[in-house]
């Protein structure tokens, strides 16, 4: 195996399980849309929604895809948004999904961006967080996971496009 697994497949299933439940609960019957930011949340995203639905939710389901560009160390930065969903937010209870939440810049931006279309709700929610990476001011309403600063892939996450398709999260080894 080229890496050392830090979550095993069924350890993810579990943890997603969770995350199914606690925002089943919050988000009840109103009507919901995941927002997924490509590509990094897609295999998070799908497992997530169908365990969703076996908690009562029917999420509307779009997709992002953003570029982030940080300025040096500064807390500055700014996304271009490449791809925006199609779908109207209005009146909607929002999560924004996404595989990490590295140093916040991605989530924060994209979080100003669609709170200007009036969502009745705007939630965030990651399957990795990296706390101690933090240079913007945001903390994801839903994680699966907290990790130290390891870079991972699998599960969705890349390195150079290589490896999204791991069915558990591994610390990478080079
Ligand atoms: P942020 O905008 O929070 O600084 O960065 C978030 C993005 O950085 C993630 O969506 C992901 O693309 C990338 N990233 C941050 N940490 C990792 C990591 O450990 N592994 C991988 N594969 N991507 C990471
Ligand atoms: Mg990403």
């Amino acid at each position: 195996m080229p890496h050392n697994a830090l979550y095993s497949k069924e350890e993810i299933e579990k943890q997603v399980d969770v995350l199914a439940r606690r925002i089943a609960k919050d988000v009840g019957q109103s009507p919901t849309i995941l927002v997924g930011l490509l590509n990094g949340s897609v295999v998070f995203l799908s497992d997530l929604m169908r365990r969703l639905y076996l908690y009562g939710v029917a999420p509307e389901v779009d997709f992002m895809v953003v570029s982030s560009y940080k300025d040096g160390h500064s807390s500055n930065g700014t996304i271009d948004i490449i791809q925006d969903i199609r779908s109207s937010i209005e009146g909607k209870t929002v999560i924004v999904i996404d595989d990490i939440a590295d140093t916040g810049l991605t989530l924060l931006e994209v979080k100003k961006a669609l709170a200007k279309r009036n969502p009745a709700k705007l939630l965030t929610c990651v399957l990795l967080d990296k706390p101690s990476r933090r240079k913007f001011d945001v903390k994801p309403d839903y994680t699966a996971f907290t990790i130290d600063n390891v870079f991972v892939v699998g599960y969705g996450l890349d390195s150079a496009s290589r490896f999204r398709y791991l069915p558990y999260i591994a610390v990478l080894s080079e």
